[in-house]
């Protein structure tokens, strides 16, 4: 990987219109093509990065999470929730962002949204995976699931698998109304046919890559044993928490399951209906070939899917290296910028204040406010 970075002295900001911008002038479909080629970069230098699973902090309606990573020259992290009531109260059930940060020096590069940028990673992860483990003629994939996230696997799967049909099912009927409606209206969508279905079975019928991206903090059934054709592969996205999983234990057991993290998808993933035993593939050997994939054309693969932190890495490094080309975002006085480095007391002086052009005073919110 390339240093991204000499002795920056400012943190780079974007938003999530800077990086709506940047898919906007990059074309969508060159966006997930570069996103899933720094991911898989990055899974292929497996060994170099300093690993853990992520930090939960679970509460009755979902889960916050920080996830951080390193490698000898970057260090990264994301902040992100999951809080699948949050529709109802008009807030994402995803909220994420994230920062990069210079190893050498400590230094924030960059403090993005990735909000988005987890809908285009995320979508990239799975494309990378179906790559590898999918039957290489698969054409029909069912999608469960039409929030947030579909319009993004929708277009991963029809320009980096070669997919030409789907068929779209969620239980809320407007979901699935706004993704056929979005995806009619792209251009990328072109030469793809979209059918909505009445239930999972109907869409999953005939499917040869079955994708779930639901949101439901329960042990939710989508995917039952006898749904799924042999030689379907499965893209498990949804069951990505302790007690929110989407995929029947008997299809699992049935499957060869492959996974990003094994400690996190161990207690994260569909995986955790699973005893300790159940052997499963990190995606990283697949993609390195100390592994094997698929095993013969009528098995059924599962990538189950939870999200790891070097995603996001690789999101990060490609959304600054992006946005600096392109000449996006904002320069954020994030980290002070001090005469004498040993002297920060001078930020308090009157000289350093006068010398700084007014900040607007933000009234303190007494409501918030807990002491
Ligand atoms: P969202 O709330 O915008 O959409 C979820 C959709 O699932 C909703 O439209 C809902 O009606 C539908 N749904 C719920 N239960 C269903 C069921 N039984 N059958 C069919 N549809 C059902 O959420 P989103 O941002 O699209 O995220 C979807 C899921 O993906 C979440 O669970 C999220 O945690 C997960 N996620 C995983 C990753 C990852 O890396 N693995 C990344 C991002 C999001």
């Amino acid at each position: 990987m390339k240093h991204l970075t000499q002795t920056c002295q400012e943190t780079l900001f974007l938003s999530p219109s800077d990086v709506a911008a940047m898919v906007r002038r990059q074309g969508m479909v060159p966006m997930l093509q570069g996103m899933t080629a720094c991911i898989e970069q990055d899974f292929l230098r497996w060994s170099r990065f300093d690993k853990s699973a992520r930090l939960a902090s679970h509460s009755p309606d979902g889960v916050i999470e920080l996830m951080p990573i390193a490698d000898a020259s970057h260090y990264s992290f994301k902040y992100v929730n999951g809080h699948p009531k949050n529709t109802s109260h008009g807030l994402p059930t995803v909220m994420a962002f994230g920062v990069l940060a210079d190893v050498a020096t400590g230094m924030p590069m960059l403090l993005s949204e990735l909000t988005l940028a987890t809908a285009l990673r995320t979508a990239a992860t799975s494309a990378l995976a179906a790559r590898a483990l999918a039957r290489p003629e698969s054409r029909v994939m069912a999608l469960i699931g039409n929030g947030a996230q579909s319009e993004f696997q929708a277009l991963a799967f029809h320009h980096l698998l070669g997919i030409e049909e789907i068929r779209l099912y969620d239980v809320d009927a407007a979901a699935t109304a706004k993704l056929m409606r979005n995806l009619q209206a792209n251009p990328d969508s072109a030469g793809l046919r979209l059918r909505a279905c009445a239930s999972s079975l109907e869409a999953v019928r005939d499917a040869d890559i079955v994708t779930t991206v639901t949101a439901d903090k329960t042990r939710a059934d989508i995917i039952t044993a006898g749904m799924l054709r042999p030689g379907t592969h499965l893209n498990a996205v949804g069951g990505d928490c302790p007690g929110k999983t989407e995929i029947h234990p008997e299809v699992l057991a049935a499957a060869k399951v492959f996974v990003e993290y094994e400690p996190q998808t161990r207690v994260e993933g569909d995986l955790q209906q699973m005893p300790s035993g159940f052997a499963v593939t990190e995606l990283w050997q697949v993609l390195a070939g100390h592994a094997a994939g698929r095993g013969s054309a009528e098995q059924v693969t599962v990538f189950d899917s939870v999200g790891f932190a070097l995603e996001d890495f690789s999101a990060l490094r490609y959304l600054y290296a992006q946005a600096r080309l392109l000449g996006l975002g904002q320069r954020l006085p994030l980290i002070p910028r001090l005469d004498d480095p040993k002297d920060l007391y001078q930020l308090l002086k009157p000289a350093f204040l006068n010398s700084k052009a007014p900040m607007k005073q933000i009234a303190p919110n007494r409501e918030s406010m807990t002491t």
